[in-house]
């Protein structure tokens, strides 16, 4: 076990905090207010091949592993401009049809995805779903060389951005007749499909959507991998969701950090810096643990992925993304607290930052459903739902 990254990892690291740096968390909540979404930094970013590090080297991605992506998006969010798109796109995306789309799909879309000069975006949660996903009630009916889909999603991220999207949907055995999942890449453009941005109370440069699916009509080449394996496909694009998921909100409240320990060092309203008072030093000393040990559970999950375990991977994507969720809303409050009344403020302030860290504990997967996981599959406890 060696805790010391590597020298292309570090180097990785430094060069996407440098540009990081260069945008920041003004240009990020500038972005939000304004109704624009951080398309030069993706492009910036995409150009230096930071978005497909993940990705297969053959079709133009970088050959590492999810440690690295996670890297690249900890940094940006570190610097105060998180790509939330990353999650979905390289990560969720990226990896389903790097793992479990045919050589056709994934000369189609990898390139694309790779370079970042194309987002997907990725819809499973449901209005009358949520966290039930065996509720899901979006369906594909077969006709002929095609598949029908017909369905609604809700809250999906960055679809005005998205070239396409995978949605996870049902199909009908042939021989039971029970639903099962699968997943289709549905081209934004495709006749049938609309979507309609929702009324966000959050200050997110990436909107979310409700998609309406009516008789979306699809090639029979929309459907990646294997139908009869879908749960498996499904899965292994959620573990690298909640490892990204957790190294946004782990970037974040670095950032956050940062700033509250800069002005406790600057700001003196007695004879001494407001960080020398205990009653700020120690709340400050404990996120900044709590930060790390969430970070370390993030890096665990991200190795044992990458080492292809993925069972392994699954609890420890879970636990990091609890971590994570909970250590940054601890780490952004506490950062406000110590910023005062300048915290409230547009220009200066974390105050919307802490509702964007705050929905860590709800998306991708909320703090409960992680809670009945590890109480179900960890602890081997009875399940009440
Ligand atoms: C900003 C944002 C971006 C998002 N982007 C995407 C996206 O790109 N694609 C996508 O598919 N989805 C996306 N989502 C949706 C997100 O994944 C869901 O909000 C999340 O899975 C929770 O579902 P829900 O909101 O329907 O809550 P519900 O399932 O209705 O849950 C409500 C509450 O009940 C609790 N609860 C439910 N069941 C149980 C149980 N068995 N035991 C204990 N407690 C329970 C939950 O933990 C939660 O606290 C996004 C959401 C947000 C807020």
């Amino acid at each position: 076990m060696n805790f010391t990254e590597s020298e292309e990892q570090s180097a990785l690291r430094a060069a996407v905090a440098e540009l990081g740096a260069a945008y920041g968390y003004s240009y990020y909540t500038r972005q939000a207010r304004s109704g624009g979404r951080l398309t030069e930094l993706w492009q910036q970013a995409a150009g230096l091949g930071f978005l497909g590090v993940n990705l297969p080297e053959e079709f133009g991605g970088g050959g590492a592993g999810m440690y690295e992506l996670s890297i690249v998006l900890e940094e940006l969010a570190a610097a105060g401009s998180g790509l939330l798109m990353m999650v979905v796109s390289p990560a969720i995306c990226g990896t389903i049809i790097a793992r479990f789309g045919t050589q056709e799909q994934k000369q189609e879309w990898l390139p694309k995805l790779a370079s970042g000069s194309s987002i997907m975006a990725f819809g499973i949660t449901e209005p009358d779903a949520g966290s039930n996903s065996h509720k899901l009630s979006t369906v594909a009916t077969r006709d002929g060389d095609t598949w029908v889909l017909n369905g609604r999603k809700i809250y999906i991220s960055g679809v005005d951005e998205a070239e396409a999207v995978l949605i996870v949907g049902r199909t009908a055995d042939a021989r039971t007749g029970r639903l099962r999942p699968a997943l289709f890449v549905v081209p934004v453009g495709t006749p049938g499909f609309a979507f309609e941005p929702l009324e966000m109370d959050i200050v997110m440069p990436e909107r979310q959507y409700l998609l309406y699916l009516d008789d979306v009509r699809l090639p029979a080449t929309a459907l990646i991998g294997d139908e009869g394996a879908a749960l498996q496909q499904l899965f292994a694009g959620l573990n690298p969701e909640r490892i990204m998921a957790s190294a946004m909100a782990v970037g974040s409240a670095r950032y956050a950090l940062n700033r509250a320990v800069g002005y406790a060092r600057e700001r003196t309203v007695w004879s001494v810096p407001i960080g020398a008072h205990q009653g700020l030093a120690h709340p400050l000393a404990q996120v900044k643990i709590e930060l790390e040990l969430a970070r370390l559970m993030m890096q665990k999950a991200a190795t044992l992925y990458d080492a292809g375990d993925d069972m392994g991977a699954g609890e420890a994507a879970n636990m990091a993304k609890y971590a994570a969720a909970e250590a940054s809303v601890r780490t952004v409050d506490q950062a406000i607290q110590v910023l005062g009344g300048s915290s409230m403020t547009a220009d200066f302030g974390l105050a919307a930052m802490l509702a964007n860290v705050r929905t860590t504990r709800i998306a991708p997967v909320s703090r409960e459903m992680i809670l009945n996981f590890v109480a179900q599959y960890s602890l081997g406890l009875p399940k009440s739902y």
